[in-house]
């Protein structure tokens, strides 16, 4: 994934900052302002009381170490494919409806990979549906490294932590007691092997037909090829580096241009639950990630719920480097991001 921009650009000049740049400036309904004023200290209940099964962290950051154990899950690796192989029996294990959409493509560096993406379906009758995603492969190189920037890395919160709490939910989702909605837990492929140009890459390759970024490989091919036919769903949450200790999630500028009510709905749940640190009611810059793709080009509204650094910016100072390994993965941080997309899962009707 890479920064696109910032609340001061420097040097872009594409039409999506000025589309953002009016996102920000005119956030009347994202904040609530227009309407009845409501007192400040009125804190505002759920309409009804639902018995929201509870995430557990502990088996969150088993699934996280087990990705990581398997080693880097770069395309065409052995890991990569024993990863994948473990997703799907972890879906089927936990009563899920499981499609597999395998598809060749090829890199920023003319490398020819096998990508597959992983869908997990809960309800798969119901009609109105909730996508949950995140991308589970590892960029092939560390190359925001201070050391080694050709070594490979675990991304333990690149892509693992994000991962780890979709099978967690899954875990759970198995275990009968069903939302009203169906729910669609997508891991997308291909996602990490992008050209960052802030490192020196350049490419001598077009991008292909069918794909307007190297990043978001497989993001990019499930909008186009949905795995069933027509499919719609409701809103979409991404994940992606959800598990740094005292990680903190801004509002992301994609997620505020294409699906501002779906921001409101998971920031105020994480309010309601105490979750304050982690999710902050802060306005930042957009950044090219799988939700993209989703809002752009499958029309489905989606988040990115990403990990901002103050001081860094976007993902902290472990991205892409062979810090993000499992040492900086928290448990409490796990359990906020799932819990929060818990009860939001429950409580749509
Ligand atoms: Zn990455």
């Amino acid at each position: 994934m890479k920064f696109l921009f910032t609340l001061q650009p420097i040097s872009n000049s594409c039409m999506r900052i000025k589309k953002i740049f009016l996102s920000l400036v005119i956030p009347m309904f994202i904040l609530g302002s227009c309407g009845p004023k409501k007192k400040t200290d009125e804190i505002q209940a759920p309409l009804r009381v639902v018995q929201v099964p509870p995430f557990n962290a502990d088996s969150a950051y088993f699934f996280v170490e087990k990705q990581v154990k398997f080693g880097p899950r770069v395309p065409n690796a052995k890991a990569h494919n024993q990863a994948a192989q473990y997703f799907i029996s972890h879906f089927k294990k936990n009563g899920a409806v499981v499609v597999e959409q395998d598809f060749d493509a090829v890199t920023w560096d003319n490398q020819k990979v096998q990508l597959k993406n992983i869908i997990a379906s809960y309800n798969p009758d119901a009609k109105k549906r909730i996508l949950l995603a995140a991308h589970w492969d590892t960029r092939p190189y560390a190359d925001k490294d201070a050391e080694k920037k050709g070594a490979p890395f675990d991304g333990a919160n690149d892509g693992a932590s994000g991962v780890g709490v979709l099978l967690e939910i899954s875990r759970l989702l198995g275990q009968g007691k069903m939302p009203l909605v169906g729910v669609d837990l997508i891991l997308f492929d291909g996602e990490d092997w992008g050209k960052d140009s802030s490192t020196g890459q350049e490419s001598k390759l077009k991008i292909p037909d069918g794909y307007e970024e190297w990043w978001c490989l497989g993001s990019q091919y499930w909008a186009r090829h949905k795995h069933v036919k027509n499919y719609a769903a409701y809103f979409g949450i991404l994940l992606d580096m959800v598990g740094s200790k005292h990680a903190q999630f801004f509002r992301e500028g994609g997620s505020l241009e294409y699906a501002p009510g779906v921001l409101e709905k998971v920031w105020s749940t994480a309010s309601r639950l105490g979750y304050t640190d982690y999710f902050v009611k802060t306005n930042v810059g957009g950044i090219t990630d799988d939700h993209l793709f989703v809002n752009e080009i499958a029309k489905i509204p989606m988040i990115d719920i990403v990990h901002y650094q103050t001081g860094v910016g976007f993902f902290g100072d472990y991205h892409h480097s062979r810090k993000d390994n499992l040492s900086i993965i928290s448990k409490e941080t796990l359990s906020a991001v799932g819990n929060t997309l818990m009860n939001v899962v429950y409580y749509e009707e």
